[in-house]
């Protein structure tokens, strides 16, 4: 694969204005965040409500992963766009918990009897929201309705500094926790306020003493950059807060303010080409700094502590297997249809949609979804793995599809390769170079099919 030069891998010059007429346009580098494809946004209602029976009959169930949803939280981070409410009033995680055990069982008799889960993740909102017992109650739900054997898969669970409790993290220990992720931002406090996530350093430097007593073989930490105020020295101070506990794993995130949420109105004391160059600037000693202390760089997001253990290997494969979402922020892929529940990221709108879930007797049938077609399953397996350092397997892409990314997206990767995104030619992996890493937020979104971006453009927030 051809590519233009690029600036240095790590320059922390700040990025170039827009381009000169010959060159490709500016693109901004943070567009949006793809951790799935296609986005819920994309979802639309399905008419016919199929029957989970015939979504999941004559699918691969030998390695599926499965997914918890809790959506609740002590507050809600002004950054955040995930499907979750503040707190759980009168009775509601039971209910809650009820719900999620209905849908588990309805679930359960849609798969194969011999359906085996070969990963699992309790995700959020905050898992940890739950008590010590309710958290036994999930586990139990994954295990004696769902059939996954915690303690023999690799599960991970996220957790927020105040409710990483030793009773709880005691419970997540003992039932087979292997990855404990804790959502710091930064041991700033005037950045996390800045951010709202109101929280002390001290708490968090608390809370993941407990987690590293609990013993949990892999502990991340999400840290956020480009947060106002927040400059290289302090940002490098983040980072060596959160190496003096060695963490397995690191997630960099740049800092989104998306509509709808707690930072929405943010003041305009930069514009926004000031605001992506220092984001970028950020990564790139961000990337420099962990590189430096010992980290290898996974995604954009993603470093990994060289000699750190995994969370435990798995036969799961995201491009391909399937994935049983419980909870009604959760996903659920077949190879034919992704599917969940409606979403919303406003307060009452998730409310009046967690309500609704806790009242469903039945969970037999698809409620929200989108298709997946040949096309977009090659889409997908794309954005899947271009947006890994390692990149793309061709002898993967050609015995699954029996083409090449090349042959199927010449436009897409002729825009990437002006942009000096892509690796110079190997014949066994098509890659993103670290200035392609560095903009993974526009690669992603540049992959998507016309049909999804139209329906992504179509769908009014709420
Ligand atoms: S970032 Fe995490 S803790 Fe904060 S509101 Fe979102 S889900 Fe909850």
């Amino acid at each position: 694969m051809t590519t233009a030069p690029a600036r240095p891998a790590h320059d922390t010059t700040p990025a170039p204005g827009p381009a000169p007429a010959a060159g490709p346009p500016y693109t901004p580098p943070y567009r949006s965040y793809v951790y799935a494809y296609p986005h819920k946004t994309a979802y639309r209602e399905l008419p016919d409500r199929p029957p989970l029976r015939e979504l999941w009959e004559g699918e691969a169930q030998h390695a599926l992963s499965l997914y918890l949803h809790i959506p609740f939280c002590e507050v809600r981070c002004g950054f955040c766009n995930l499907f979750t409410r503040i707190g759980g009033p009168d009775g509601l995680t039971t209910a809650y918990l009820d719900a999620l055990d209905r849908q588990a069982g309805a679930v359960r008799a849609a798969l194969d009897e011999g359906a085996r889960f070969a990963l699992a993740a309790f995700g959020g909102g905050t898992p940890t929201y739950l008590s010590a017992a309710e958290l036994e109650r999930l586990c139990d739900i994954a295990e004696h309705r769902m059939g996954a054997d915690l303690r023999a898969v690799p599960l991970s669970v996220e957790a927020s500094p105040a409710t990483a409790t030793a009773d709880r993290l005691a419970v997540l220990a003992e039932r087979g926790t292997t990855r404990l992720s804790l959502g710091v931002q930064s041991f700033v406090d005037a950045e996390a306020r800045s951010a709202v996530r109101p929280q002390k350093r001290a708490e968090v430097e608390a809370a993941l003493g407990r987690i590293r007593d609990a013993g949990f073989p892999v502990l991340n930490i999400d840290l956020i950059y480009g947060i106002d105020g927040q400059t290289e020295a302090s940002w490098l101070h983040s980072l060596d807060a959160a190496l003096a506990w060695q963490p397995e794993e690191l997630y960099l995130y740049p800092l989104y303010v998306r509509p709808l949420t707690g930072l929405a109105r943010r003041g305009e004391a930069e514009s926004p080409l000031q605001w992506d160059a220092r984001r970028l600037a950020l990564y790139r000693a961000g990337c420099d700094h962990l590189l430096a202390h010992g980290y290898q760089q996974v995604s954009m997001r993603m470093f990994r502590r060289a000699a750190a253990p995994q969370a435990g290997m798995s036969e799961y494969a995201c491009q391909t297997d399937g994935m049983v979402g419980l909870g009604c922020g959760a996903r659920s892929y077949t190879s034919r249809l992704h599917y969940s529940f409606d979403y919303a990221v406003d307060a009452t709108e998730v409310r009046r949609i967690i309500d609704d879930y806790v009242a469903t007797e039945t969970f037999d049938r698809a409620v929200v979804g989108r298709a997946m077609t040949p096309a977009e399953a090659r889409r997908r397996h794309l954005v899947q793995s271009l947006l890994q350092a390692e990149g793309l397997a061709l002898s993967d892409y050609r015995a699954r599809f029996g083409s090449t990314p090349a042959e199927d997206f010449p436009a897409e990767l002729a825009a990437f390769a002006a942009r000096g995104w892509l690796v110079d030619g190997t014949d066994a992996a098509l890659r993103l170079s670290p200035e392609g890493l560095a903009h993974s937020d526009a690669v992603g979104p540049m992959l998507f099919s016309p049909e999804v971006r139209a329906l992504m453009a179509e769908y009014e927030a709420k």
